[in-house]
Parts: C-alpha cells; sequence; structure tokens
C-alpha cells in the first residue's frame, strides 16, 4: 500500500534535515528518504569550523546533532534511493527502489557528488590507493606519501587534515593559484608537510597491480613529465548535482542543477530544492541549512492553499 505523508524530503544531509525539524514542527507529517546514512557530505569532512556555535566539529558529529534535532518532532527516516517523481494533481508520487509514497510536498535536497579526474588508474585503484575521501581514508595512510589533485576548498582542507597522518602531502594543481578560501590557503602555505605542484595536469594514477604506488603529471607550460611517488591519491576536482531522478520534470539547468526562486519554489507547485543541488553560488552548510528552514516554511505555506 501507497504510504502518504504531508511532506517527502529526499537527502538527508544539511538542507533535508533542516527542512524536516521546520515542517514537522509545523505538526506536518514528513518523511526523510535517503540512500545511505543521514549527514550528506558532513559524513566526508573532517573538521567543520565555519558553522556558528561551534568553534570546530567533526563533520559525522554535527550530522548526528542535526538528525537528532530534525526528527525529535516527529519527522521519519527512511531509507531508499529515489528513482521518479510524478505529478497526480495536487499530489506527488514519490518512487524508491522498494517503494511508492504520496505526499503533498516534494523538497528535492540530494546534494552533489564528487567529480572524477578521468585518467588511468583511477578506477583500478580506487579503494586500493584512490580515494575521494580523507576523513574515510586518511588513517590508512599514516607516515606515508599521499597526493592531492585539486584546487579548491576541498583539497586544500582535506590536505591539511591528511597532514595529521601522513609523512608528506603534495597538492598538484593545475594552475598557478589555488581557488580555496584564502583562511585554508594561508592554513596550507604554512604547514611544513604540505608541498605544492603548480599547473601539474595529472595523466595517471600508477600503481603494482595491487595498490598505487604514484601519480604520473606534465607540466602544462614545459611539457614535462615527472612521477610522484606516493601511497594514496585524494582527488577533489569539484562536485556535480544528484539530479537524474528528476530529470523529466523539466526543473534543471544546462548543468543539471535545479532551478529555484528565493523561496526554494521549483516551476512545479509544491516541489521545492535546496542545499547544493540548487542553482546557488557560495554550496555551504550554513546555506543549505537556510534553504532547509526557508523550504519547511514554504511547505507548511502551500499546504494551507491545498485546504483552503
Ligand atoms: P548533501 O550534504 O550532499 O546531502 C545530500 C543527501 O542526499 C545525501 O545524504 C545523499 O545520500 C542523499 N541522496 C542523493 N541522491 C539521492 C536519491 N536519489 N535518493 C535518496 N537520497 C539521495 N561546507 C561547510 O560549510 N564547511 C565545511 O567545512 C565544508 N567542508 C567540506 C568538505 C568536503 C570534502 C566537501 C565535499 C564539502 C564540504 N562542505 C563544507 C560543503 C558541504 O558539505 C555541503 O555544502 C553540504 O553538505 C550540502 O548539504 P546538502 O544537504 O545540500 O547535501
Ligand atoms: P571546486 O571549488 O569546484 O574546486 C575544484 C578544484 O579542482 C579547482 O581548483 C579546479 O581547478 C580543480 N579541477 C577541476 N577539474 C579538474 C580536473 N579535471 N583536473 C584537475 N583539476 C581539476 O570543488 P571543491 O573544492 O570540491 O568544493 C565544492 C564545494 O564545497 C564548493 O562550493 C566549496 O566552497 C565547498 N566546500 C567548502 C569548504 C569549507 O567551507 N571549508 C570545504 C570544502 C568544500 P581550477 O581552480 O583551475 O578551476
Amino acid at each position: 500500500m501507497t504510504k502518504k505523508y504531508d511532506v517527502i524530503v529526499i537527502g538527508a544531509g544539511p538542507g533535508g534535515l533542516t527542512a524536516a525539524l521546520y515542517a514537522s514542527r509545523a505538526n506536518l507529517s514528513v518523511a526523510i528518504l535517503d540512500r545511505g546514512i543521514y549527514g550528506g557530505q558532513m559524513n566526508n569532512t573532517a573538521e567543520i569550523e565555519n558553522y556558528p556555535g561551534f568553534e570546530s566539529i567533526m563533520g559525522p558529529e554535527l550530522g548526528e546533532k542535526m538528525f537528532a534535532s530534525s526528527t525529535r518532532f516527529g519527522a521519519e527516516f527512511l531509507y531508499g534511493t529515489v528513482s521518479k517523481i510524478e505529478q497526480k494533481g495536487d499530489q506527488k508520487i514519490v518512487t524508491t527502489d522498494e517503494e511508492t509514497y504520496e505526499t503533498s510536498v516534494v523538497i528535492i535536497a540530494t546534494g552533489s557528488e564528487y567529480k572524477k579526474i578521468g585518467v588511468p588508474g583511477e578506477d583500478e585503484y580506487s579503494g586500493r590507493g584512490v580515494s575521494y575521501c580523507a576523513v574515510c581514508d586518511g588513517a590508512f595512510f599514516k607516515d606515508q606519501d599521499v597526493v592531492v589533485i585539486g584546487g579548491g576548498d576541498s583539497a586544500v582542507e582535506e590536505g591539511v587534515y591528511l597532514t595529521q597522518m601522513a609523512k608528506s602531502v603534495t597538492i598538484v594543481h593545475r594552475r598557478d593559484q589555488l581557488r580555496a578560501q584564502q583562511i585554508l590557503q594561508d592554513r596550507a602555505f604554512k604547514n611544513d608537510k604540505i608541498k605544492f605542484v603548480w599547473n601539474a595536469l595529472t595523466d595517471e594514477i600508477q600503481g603494482d597491480g595491487n595498490e598505487v604506488t604514484g601519480v604520473k603529471y606534465h607540466d602544462k607550460e614545459t611539457g614535462e613529465e615527472h612521477v610522484l611517488p606516493a601511497s594514496g591519491a585524494f582527488i577533489y576536482v569539484g562536485i556535480q548535482p544528484l539530479t537524474d531522478a528528476f530529470e523529466d520534470l523539466g526543473i534543471l539547468d544546462e548543468q543539471g542543477w535545479i532551478d529555484t526562486n528565493d523561496n526554494m519554489e521549483t516551476k512545479i507547485p509544491g516541489v521545492y530544492a535546496i542545499g547544493d543541488v540548487r542553482k546557488k553560488e557560495l554550496r555551504q552548510i550554513t546555506t543549505a541549512v537556510g534553504d532547509g528552514g526557508i523550504a519547511g516554511q514554504q511547505a507548511f505555506n502551500y499546504i494551507q492553499t491545498l485546504s483552503d
């Protein structure tokens, strides 16, 4: 039998958890669906020091705290990978791999996933030296040399984190300037364990058939090729939206991000999008949380109009 809710939130990252808190506290029946554990990208983040109220907090711990808040007013957490949303009059039908749900409001908070760099060896050695998550895998590289590829916030922040266990961290970036926030750059430049390789295009993750042994790159300007010996290659070259399931709704931009207005409304009444999955400038926990609060409240307003 199809289960019914006032609001279904898809994704239990900081955005989705906040939307669920607001909607359930307004006395709506709310289900939060996630294909994995709650917390979203915060589970892949070592230390968060730009979320107000905490000088510094581990990502998974902040996820635990948000989950406890968001389920306090009765929101249910359910496992499931959403594959489709369909409209049925005012109602929406949300389909997962195992269940079908009916709801008045859908709040899409599916966030993003890491991009691959697309070089030989990346897939072959994934989980055997190639990683996209320093928090998950950093401990395997105690006293070893690791390479981080990328120049944004993730590469620099997680590179600094890796210095706590690795012998050395070499950040390989394709330009001669980092994209990361200044405070993260300053911290990395001050850290003796971190070296930088500039204007370097990664060509291959090399290995011995079993695990990673190095990263091959060439200098963009001189064309010279080099190999950095390393047992770990952490790849942080950006993110892409997780929106395949919503392609049929006609709410995506050309890159797959979801278009909304300031009230987090998509062009479909009763369908909202929040957090990283939304087309926006600043993708952060604070902005996901802000979006979630707005959408949770808008859900209440929208449901009032249905009963008028
Ligand atoms: P997410 O946190 O991405 O959560 C999305 C959820 O949706 C996930 O749980 C996922 O499993 C689920 N999902 C996806 N598709 C489906 C589906 N089809 N069906 C069901 N569930 C689905 N921001 C900061 O403010 N400070 C930091 O220090 C910081 N550090 C970061 C470090 C790293 C390495 C990375 C990658 C990001 C960092 N960020 C940081 C950014 C921050 O993590 C994100 O902006 C934030 O998590 C976005 O929240 P969200 O709720 O939009 O999505
Ligand atoms: P990002 O900001 O998009 O940076 C990606 C980096 O990878 C850029 O430096 C880019 O180079 C490089 N790159 C892209 N494609 C490449 C390729 N094919 N080969 C080599 N290098 C490549 O992604 P991110 O660092 O993962 O950050 C994602 C989001 O999370 C951002 O919004 C960020 O602010 C947020 N975040 C925030 C924090 C924090 O607040 N502390 C921490 C982590 C992440 P160019 O610079 O040349 O484009």
